[in-house]
C-alpha cells in the first residue's frame, strides 16, 4: 500500500514530473483534478460550475518559484485572470501561493507582487485568497497577509487545522475581522508542529469551524469530509447561523456530487479550480489525500 508520507515525499521531487509526462495516459488522469493547461480551459470549467450554482476560485498552478522571471509571469497571468473574470462575468475570485509570487526569493519582492494582485482585484471588485503552504512558510505568509489586509481589505487567508498553532492564529485573524478558509492541511509536517493523528485534526477542525461560524464574518469551510460537513450544518442550525453567512469549499474533481447537493440544499458553495502546466506537486498532494487514487492513476496510465 502506498503511504501518504511517500506520496508527499514524491510531491516534492520536481524531476519526477518529466518522468510522468512521458506516459500518454497522463493527461486524462490529471484532468480529473486539473481544469486544463490554459486560462480558457479554466474559464470554461468555471462557467459550467457557475451554471450549476457553484462559485469558484482560480488557481494558476505554481509554487516554490526561484526566479524573478517565473514570478513575474505568474503575476501577469493572475492580472489577466482578473480581467477575464470581469469580461466573462465568471463568478470567481483568485487563490495564490506566496512561494509562487517570490517568497523564497525575497520577502519584500513577494509583498510587492502580491500587492499588485490585491490592488488589481480591488479595482475589479474582486477578492484574493492566500493559500497556506508548509509550516516553514506560515509566519511569513501571515505577515504579508496582515499587511495587505490592513492596506486593502479584499484579501483572506487559509488556516490549517492540523497545526497546533492554528487556534491562536485564528483568534488573531478574527480580531482583525478578516475572512478565513479553514482546511485540514495538505503537507508533510513533523509531530512537533502538527497533530499526527487524524482524529485530533478532525476534532480541531470542528472546534475552529465553530469559532469561525460564531464570528459573524463570512468564512470558507473547505473539506470533502462528510462528517465535518454534517458538524458544520448542525452547528449552524443550532446557533441560528444562516446559510448565506458562510460557504463550503471543495477541490475541482473531488466530490462534485456533494458540492451540488449542498448547493441544492441552499448552501453557498465554491470550487477551487486549478489550471496550468505546473501540475505535478498539486496532483501528488491530491493522491496523498487518498492513496486509493493511485490505483485509479495506474489503471488509466497502462490501459492502452
Ligand atoms: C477549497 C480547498 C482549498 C484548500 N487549500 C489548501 C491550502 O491552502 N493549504 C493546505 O495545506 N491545504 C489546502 N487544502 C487541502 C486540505 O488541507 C486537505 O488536504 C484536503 O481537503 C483533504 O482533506 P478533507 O478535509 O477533504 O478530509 P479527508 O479526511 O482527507 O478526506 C475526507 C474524504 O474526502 C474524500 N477526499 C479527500 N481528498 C480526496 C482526494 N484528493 N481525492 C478523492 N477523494 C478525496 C475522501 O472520500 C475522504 O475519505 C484545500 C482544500 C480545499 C477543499
Amino acid at each position: 500500500m502506498v503511504s501518504r508520507a511517500a506520496l508527499l515525499y514524491l510531491s516534492r521531487q520536481r524531476s519526477l514530473k518529466n518522468f510522468f509526462i512521458k506516459f500518454p495516459g497522463f493527461s486524462q488522469v490529471t484532468h480529473r483534478f486539473i481544469a486544463g493547461e490554459n486560462i480558457d480551459d479554466a474559464i470554461r470549467a468555471i462557467l459550467e460550475l457557475n451554471r450549476q450554482g457553484i462559485t469558484a476560485t482560480f488557481d494558476h498552478l505554481g509554487e516554490s518559484t526561484t526566479s524573478e522571471a517565473e514570478a513575474e509571469s505568474d503575476v501577469r497571468e493572475y492580472l489577466h485572470v482578473l480581467e477575464r473574470i470581469e469580461a466573462t462575468g465568471a463568478n470567481s475570485n483568485i487563490s495564490v501561493k506566496l512561494t509562487q509570487l517570490g517568497l523564497d526569493i525575497d520577502r519584500e519582492y513577494c509583498l510587492k507582487n502580491t500587492r499588485r494582485l490585491v490592488e488589481s482585484a480591488k479595482r475589479h471588485d474582486n477578492f484574493v485568497r492566500i493559500d497556506m503552504e508548509d509550516s516553514s512558510k506560515t509566519d511569513a505568509t501571515l505577515n504579508i497577509f496582515k499587511e495587505l489586509y490592513h492596506e486593502f481589505g479584499n484579501v483572506g487567508i487559509v488556516l490549517q487545522a492540523y497545526l497546533y498553532r492554528t487556534e491562536k492564529d485564528l483568534d488573531d485573524v478574527l480580531a482583525m475581522g478578516a475572512r478565513v478558509r479553514l482546511c485540514k492541511g495538505a503537507y508533510q509536517e513533523l509531530e512537533t508542529v502538527a497533530f499526527p493523528d487524524k482524529k485530533d485534526v478532525d476534532a480541531n477542525f470542528i472546534k475552529l469551524m465553530r469559532k469561525l461560524l460564531k464570528s459573524g464574518i463570512y468564512h470558507g469551510i473547505a473539506t470533502h469530509d462528510e462528517r465535518m460537513i454534517a458538524a458544520t450544518k448542525d452547528f449552524a442550525r443550532r446557533e441560528g447561523v444562516s446559510k448565506e453567512a458562510f460557504e463550503f469549499q471543495m477541490l475541482y474533481g473531488v466530490r462534485r456530487d456533494l458540492l451540488l447537493k449542498l448547493a441544492r440544499e441552499g448552501y453557498r458553495v465554491r470550487a477551487y479550480v486549478p489550471y496550468g502546466e505546473y501540475w505535478y506537486p498539486y496532483f501528488m498532494r491530491r493522491l496523498a489525500e487518498r492513496p486509493a487514487n493511485v490505483w485509479f492513476v495506474l489503471r488509466n496510465l497502462f490501459k492502452g
